[in-house]
């Protein structure tokens, strides 16, 4: 290789030392309760399929139904060939289902978040950030020319007192935070927070990734689970996670949306989501809206997984929701962890640096309503082997 690019070669060496580097593996089947993998069967605790979606076959009938009406892809950015209706018909389906006046619908999360905050907040403005938020708020910040200042995790105190110090700071303000924090699984203290930042006159913004499908009445996510629909500015949402597909999502009021729709460069610059993303996420707020069976049963399975492993003697943290963090601590301990499970017929990745901090590596326990109480308890029981044979539980 050439002397110019050794550098990637011995990043790599180091990330391989230092138990960082990531081995992703290979499924030979769809996302569900359990998946194929080297052609075997495998429990699986790590996706964010939290209704079971991914694979459910009414999604993929009517999905398949609108690919014979739409085909597949919508052409180029939708500025300039035009959006299909059922773009804008998933829009103000999900405007309907956040209890927001209206909504807008992107690529992933992640452009959600790219389209939000670098296109409302310019040099001069002001960002407060929670130092937990995920990354893709911290690089749609990096892309702003404003300051970013980060208050301690959920610290009302913090926030206080930094929205104290730049009170008389003529910019823009904007606070932005995960609504459930995913590597943890707290839930972030909204209403403080928008009482704080109505007082100091601030933009609030929340990314509900791992709160919609979950939170609220039938899954309709964190604004709905504190009952403060039209006291948040900015929703920013996934279509990744519980609806078991793709595609972001921003809601709020309509002049927000049109300014997005008009600025936001993931809008001008990227086309829109394809046929079936589109079709897919119809057919699982079809879901949603007809039953919140499937959201009862997440939290029923996710209350047992971690009071079991709880009372099993594993640190699951503080999480508040269904998301199980199984704390080990130094990264090659959780990755040791992780192939032992694997082993023992269990996929569920290790979570390391830079995903969350050094010394907190953990197993990251996922539960579904696609997993059975047999599921669990299998998963339970291999977690307590492989726990008191690296004695992390006696
Ligand atoms: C997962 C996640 C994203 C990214 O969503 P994608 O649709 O996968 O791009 C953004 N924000 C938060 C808080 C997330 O948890």
């Amino acid at each position: 290789m050439a002397a110019s690019l050794a550098f990637m070669s011995e990043e790599l060496d180091r990330m391989k030392r230092e138990g960082l580097y990531g081995n992703i593996r290979t499924l030979e089947s769809p996302q569900g309760a359990t998946v194929k993998i080297g052609g075997k069967e495998y429990l699986n605790l790590c996706s964010n399929n939290y209704l079971g979606f991914a694979n459910d076959p009414k999604i993929c009938e009517k999905t398949k139904a609108m690919i014979d009406k739409y085909g597949v892809g919508p052409g180029a950015v939708r500025t300039i060939a035009g959006t299909m209706d059922i773009h804008l018909e998933l829009e103000k389906r999900l405007a309907a289902f956040k209890g927001a006046e209206a909504a807008i619908v992107l690529q992933s999360g992640f452009c959600a978040n790219l389209a939000v905050i670098p296109t409302l907040m310019v040099e001069g403005d002001l960002i407060f950030s929670d130092s937990l938020n995920h990354a893709s708020i911290i690089d749609a910040c990096r892309l702003t020319k404003a300051k970013v200042i980060r208050f301690e995790h959920s610290d009302m105190n913090d926030l206080r007192k930094k929205l104290e110090e730049n009170a008389s700071n003529p910019g823009k303000k904007m606070l932005i935070t995960d609504g459930v924090f995913s590597m943890d699984g707290d839930i972030a203290r909204l209403p403080e927070i928008v009482k704080i930042c109505n007082e100091f006159g601030v933009m609030t913004a929340v990314d509900d990734a791992h709160g919609e499908g979950v939170l609220g009445k039938g899954g309709r996510g964190i604004v709905d689970h504190f009952n403060l629909h039209g006291k948040v500015d900015i929703e920013i949402g996934t279509m990744s996670k519980a609806f078991g597909v793709m595609g972001g999502m921003v809601a709020g009021s309509a002049v927000l949306v049109d300014f997005l729709r008009q600025k936001a460069r993931t809008n001008l610059f990227s086309s829109a989501l394809t046929v079936p993303d589109v079709a897919a996420n119809m057919a699982a707020l079809d879901m949603m809206e007809a039953s919140d069976e499937r959201v009862n049963k997440l939290w029923e399975n996710g209350d047992y997984l971690k009071a079991e492993l709880k009372s099993a003697g594993f640190d699951v943290g503080n999480s508040e929701t269904p998301i199980t963090p199984v704390i080990i601590g130094e990264a090659q301990a959780a990755k040791d962890f992780s192939a032992k499970l694997f082993e023992n017929g269990v996929f569920a990745t290790a979570i390391v640096f830079p995903t969350v901090p050094r010394g907190t590596a953990r197993i990251r326990a996922m539960v579904s309503a696609a997993h059975s109480k047999a599921d669990l308890d299998k998963g339970i029981s291999i977690f307590v082997k492989v726990g008191k044979e690296m004695g992390v539980v006696k």
